[in-house]
């Protein structure tokens, strides 16, 4: 498994409990995934594998005894990694989802892992496509970082939507709004609990960062200061940043509604981040989410910071790893990813 997005892990359960599941990181996994799923009534129940017993942790940056080497590489969910098999006669090279442009500092780039492992040419690269004849129109992490400067230095209140999963996206908002006098206020759960799980890690990451969720039993202890979002955060919104997940945005929104509370959130715009321009699912949310939004007087923007390469990337990665044969996957345009492979092998043969 290359990471923990939905339409990679599938179905799990459904694996042969014989076969070893390789995860990028297991802790991760069970820490996440595995306690948001666990008791879902719904299907997601099925998306966990039936023992964790049967899962472990990729290799990043070393052999396995299946001669593969996971590299970490950038995504809109951390941890990501790209497979390399460096078989006795032939090398593949996997990738799941992954950008060529890192936000943060966890990942290193597909550039670096290669040259540290030494390889500059594979036989076989099997590679994504997601962007490949897309038509939707993506923000580089320069636009992302320019918006948001403009934003804390335009707007009262700034609401930020992202995935929990999205370490990546967490830690460079923090970078820029460090720069900034305002605190972070993590309105979800379940990113609060991402946060959690890697801040030793980064420290700075729970800095300057109060939290604003409903008590639950299941979420961890809180070694840092809670703050009520209605009575505290929204009453003095320009000292703060709010992170949320767009459907604990809903729901915080829906709240105020159903309490009658008077909330005036003009002056504020919400940054709803889009990772993955075609998960449809998510679209018609955030529709409801906009309309929400506007009701309480919040301008709204769509920022489409994208967890896969941008079109033009694709002569950078293949000049990066050489194939001689590729497999393009995860793409609705194969053929013209294959047309492009190969004018590009033959203009380097050149
Ligand atoms: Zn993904």
């Amino acid at each position: 498994m290359s990471h923990l997005h939905l339409d990679h892990i599938g179905l799990l359960s459904t694996v042969s409990s014989s076969t070893t599941i390789i995860l990028p990181d297991k802790d991760v996994a069970k820490a996440t995934i595995g306690t948001w799923y666990e008791r879902s009534p719904r299907w997601l129940a099925y998306v966990l594998p039936r023992s964790w017993d049967v899962t472990r942790s990729a290799k990043v940056m070393s052999e396995d005894e299946n001669s593969v080497t996971a590299l970490l590489v950038s995504h809109s969910a951390y941890p990501s990694v790209a497979y390399l098999y460096i078989g006795k006669t032939s090398t593949i090279f996997y990738s799941g989802d992954f950008r060529l442009q890192r936000l943060a500092e966890p990942v290193s780039s597909l550039e670096e892992s290669l040259g540290r492992l030494g390889i500059d040419t594979v036989d076989l690269a099997i590679v994504e496509g997601t962007n490949m004849g897309s038509t939707a129109s993506m923000m580089t992490k320069t636009g992302f970082e320019e918006t948001l400067i403009n934003s804390t230095s335009t707007f009262e209140g700034i609401i930020v939507s992202i995935d929990p999963l999205d370490l990546e996206a967490a830690l460079f908002l923090y970078s820029v709004v460090e720069q900034s006098q305002r605190d972070v206020v993590v309105a979800s759960e379940r990113i609060f609990w991402v946060l959690k799980l890697f801040h030793e890690k980064w420290p700075r990451l729970l800095n300057k960062t109060l939290v604003a969720i409903e008590t639950s039993r299941r979420t961890p202890p809180v070694p840092i200061s809670s703050i009520s979002l209605v009575n505290e955060v929204f009453r003095d919104i320009k000292r703060y940043i709010i992170i949320a997940e767009p459907t604990q945005l809903l729901e915080h929104l829906r709240r105020l509604k159903v309490q009658g509370r008077e909330v005036d959130l003009s002056n504020t715009v919400a940054l709803l981040l889009d990772p993955e321009p075609r998960e449809v699912v998510r679209e018609i949310e955030e529709e409801v989410l906009i309309r929400w939004l506007k009701m309480f007087g919040v301008h709204t923007q769509r920022v489409c910071l994208s967890g896969h390469y941008h079109p033009y990337d694709f002569k950078k990665i293949i000049q990066l790893i050489k194939p001689k044969q590729l497999l393009p996957i995860h793409t609705e345009d194969p053929d013209l990813m294959l047309k492009l492979f190969e004018k590009l092998k033959a203009h380097e043969a050149k």
